[in-house]
């Protein structure tokens, strides 16, 4: 059934879960039929779809095996005090679900996806792996001039592993086709801000899940059926929730039950660090003139917050506080992934922002393949009851 075909946006979440839940990638074998290109899967949090595109190849987000994977032989990998993403990646790619991918891109996130790509590599010797650096120096003539060099070994090597060769016009239609699919992102995000109860953040996440493994063009064909949906619902009631950011989930997701759970224990997430590539740049990449330069201008100067970028003038945590003002949040949540260093190590810098500018905020840790939310739930429950006594109070 097609995305437009689905007659409600409950029904789209759970067509676009189970897709995002087949480990298989059937929407990349599909896609891989029809055209004949390859298919590159990358790890969060970013990477420069836009050029992959552009050379008829299919980007595909790997973000691990979530809860619905028994580590078997992924554990042999890593030491007990490493999170989880890395050792479901690798039974992933160890038990030949991601067969079908050409090649693998380990964006520079962290010491553990470092040390995955070099496993990659060892253990597929045959598929394109690739470390890709980016650069943590802003100056267009040093960082700019690097991430640019980057980007065009990117392509060469994309070239010997069957994509073709990178062409202005063609990157500048995939900037477009692109630009488009975050617009519609943004959009929802926005959507979400206004009327929490429209858009459940369990619901919009199976969206954004689902997004990474199709084609960018399928993707937007989702997005545009939820968004019609969503403008057709009726059903769906406000109720009294407290309004809360959850941030620190950039990297290793929570399992879509614990994103269930916070909701149910009386929270409106109403914005949030999940799949951080459909809004990874604020504003749309501009297609005209150089379009490999304008990529390489909006990573440096357009791209979102995140622990694994530096920050060099900036101070951590403002941009969350903005997030905090427009989204009209009362609350924060503070996750990070069990033994994620990024996380813990912006965590005091993050929630030192949060008390100067007097935003209640609670920090939890979880893993993607956690069972058990009981404790969450009361933890976020009480914080928004708390929440909801302080403002009626003020
Ligand atoms: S969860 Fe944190 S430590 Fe683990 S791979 Fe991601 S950024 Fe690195």
């Amino acid at each position: 059934m097609s995305w437009s075909a689905i007659p409600d946006a409950e029904q789209l979440g759970a067509k676009a879960e189970s897709l995002y839940r087949d480990y298989q990638l059937p929407a990349v074998r599909r896609w891989k039929k029809s055209s004949g290109g390859p298919a590159i899967g990358y790890m969060p949090i970013y990477v420069p779809r836009e050029l992959l595109h552009a050379q008829g190849a299919m980007p595909v987000g790997i973000l691990g095996g979530g809860d619905d994977l028994e580590i078997i032989r992924g554990d042999a990998f890593y030491q007990s005090y490493i999170c989880h993403i890395p050792r479901s990646t690798i039974e992933l790619g160890l038990n030949g679900s991601l067969d079908v991918l050409d090649g693998m891109l380990f964006p520079a996130i962290c010491d553990v996806i470092r040390n995955l790509s070099g496993i990659w590599k060892m253990k597929f010797p045959d598929k394109l792996v690739r470390y890709l650096d980016v650069p943590q120096d802003f100056d267009r003539e040093i960082g700019g001039a690097f991430y640019r060099r980057e980007l065009e070994d990117l392509s060469a090597e994309l070239v010997r592993h069957g994509a073709r060769e990178l062409s202005d016009d063609s990157l500048r239609e995939s900037i477009r086709a692109y630009n488009d699919n975050c617009a519609l992102v943004r959009e929802l995000y926005t959507l979400r801000q206004e009327q929490p109860w429209l858009v459940p953040t369990s619901e919009l996440y199976t969206v954004l899940r689902a997004g990474i493994v199709v084609s960018v063009e399928e993707s937007t064909e989702m997005l545009e059926a939820y968004r019609a949906l969503l403008d057709a619902e009726t059903t769906r009631k406000p109720m009294d929730q407290a309004r809360v950011v959850f941030t620190g989930t950039f990297c290793e997701q929570p399992p879509l039950g614990l994103i269930k759970t916070l909701e149910r224990s009386g929270c409106y997430i109403v914005d949030d660090d999940f799949i951080q590539i459909h809004r990874w740049m604020r504003h749309a990449v501009p297609s005209e003139g150089d379009p490999l330069e304008n990529l390489v201008n909006a990573f440096l100067e357009d791209s979102i917050e995140s622990p694994t970028r530096y920050i060099d003038q900036g101070v951590k945590g403002k941009q969350l506080v903005e997030r905090v003002t427009a989204s009209r949040a009362e609350g924060v949540l503070v996750g990070a992934p069990s033994f994620c260093d990024p996380a813990l190590l912006d965590q005091p810098m993050v929630v030192d922002a949060l008390d100067a500018a007097g935003i209640p905020w609670t920090a939890f840790k979880y893993s993607e393949n956690n069972g058990q939310f009981q404790v969450i739930r009361e933890q976020a429950g009480t914080f928004a009851d708390s929440i909801k006594l302080w403002s009626e109070a003020s």
